[in-house]
């Protein structure tokens, strides 16, 4: 009887085997269809929105990026090369509101015409037309949800997928809503102020309840005047404000020798750029949320 029913279940494993490779082949067929054919090429402007892309549209999507990691998204043209792939593109993503004012001509006189351009800003309610309504996780989820109805609408075949994946990040992003609420609930409410170098944060301070002191730039590429300088190290004294927040893209010597003038620390925050530290949406707002904690929060010892 023992060997009789060992074959029988060797048997079920072989066969269970084959079964399973043939799924397999079936699986890696469409796959390599996919890639020939069927794979969503998609441009997105930063790589803080490949990342939402990705997130959304998993192996279904091959995303390109035009602005590289730690650059300045408001001031630069990309070159010749990362033309074609824009152009090949059925998806352009892009935040619009003039954050990518130094490329949106080339965006447009260079995507397929049949390629969705993706406004992930247009429409939403803005701060005196600021472009950066991502800083507030509660926006960065109207983005998520508007890159899944363009992929869905590109590729409907692929509805299913990109509909469970969001979901399964939205929940990540309502989490991480949380932590940045809980991170600036931690620092007493008079310290609860902000001093960048641009102009990056009215949603994020608006979102989670910090008031804006200043900034030394509006947008990136105009140079402050000695007074504007001066009137901003003076209003982060008048206003006891405990730190200054610099941006890793940008040079920062002049929120440098204005917070030294005014004897505070100096942090940083991360706005339009990721980098080598800071690779996901995710981390960059998380990266935030622990700064503001550590940097404005109450004294210790
Ligand atoms: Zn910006």
């Amino acid at each position: 009887m023992r060997p009789g029913i060992r074959t029988a279940a060797s048997l079920v494993v072989i066969l269970a085997g084959v079964l399973a490779a043939a799924a397999l082949g079936a699986a890696c067929g469409q796959n390599s269809k996919a890639q020939d054919s069927g794979q969503v090429k998609v441009t997105a402007t930063l790589g803080l929105f490949r990342d939402l892309v990705q997130q959304v549209g998993g192996d279904r999507v091959q995303v390109s990026v035009l602005v590289p990691d730690g650059t300045d998204v408001h001031t630069y043209e990309p070159p010749p090369s990362q033309i074609a792939k824009l152009s090949q593109s059925k998806l352009v993503v892009m935040n619009g509101l003039d954050l990518e004012a130094g490329l949106e001509k080339t965006v447009r006189e260079n995507a397929s015409s049949s390629a969705t351009v993706l406004e992930l800003a247009a429409g939403l309610p803005t701060l005196q037309d600021n472009p950066h309504l991502w800083l507030d996780a509660q926006n960065g989820m109207t983005y998520v949800e508007r890159i899944r109805d363009a992929l869905a609408s590109i590729d409907p075949a692929g509805a299913d997928v990109y509909r469970a994946n969001t979901d399964r990040y939205l929940g990540e992003l309502r989490t991480l809503d949380q932590q940045v609420t809980a991170a600036v609930e931690s620092i007493p409410p008079e310290r609860r102020k902000l001093v960048t170098f641009h102009d990056a944060y009215p949603y994020l301070a608006q979102g989670y309840g910090l008031q804006i002191v200043g900034f030394v730039v509006e947008s990136p590429g105009k140079e402050p005047s000695a007074q504007e300088v001066a009137a901003l190290a003076k209003d982060i004294g008048d206003e006891k404000v405990p730190a200054v927040f610099t941006e890793p893209q940008f040079s920062a010597r002049i929120l440098d020798l204005a917070a030294s003038d005014a004897g505070v620390q100096v942090c940083s925050l991360y706005s339009d750029a990721l980098d080598s530290k800071v690779k996901t949406y995710v981390e960059l707002m998380r990266f935030n949320a622990q700064e503001l904690a550590r940097c404005l929060g109450a004294a210790r010892g």
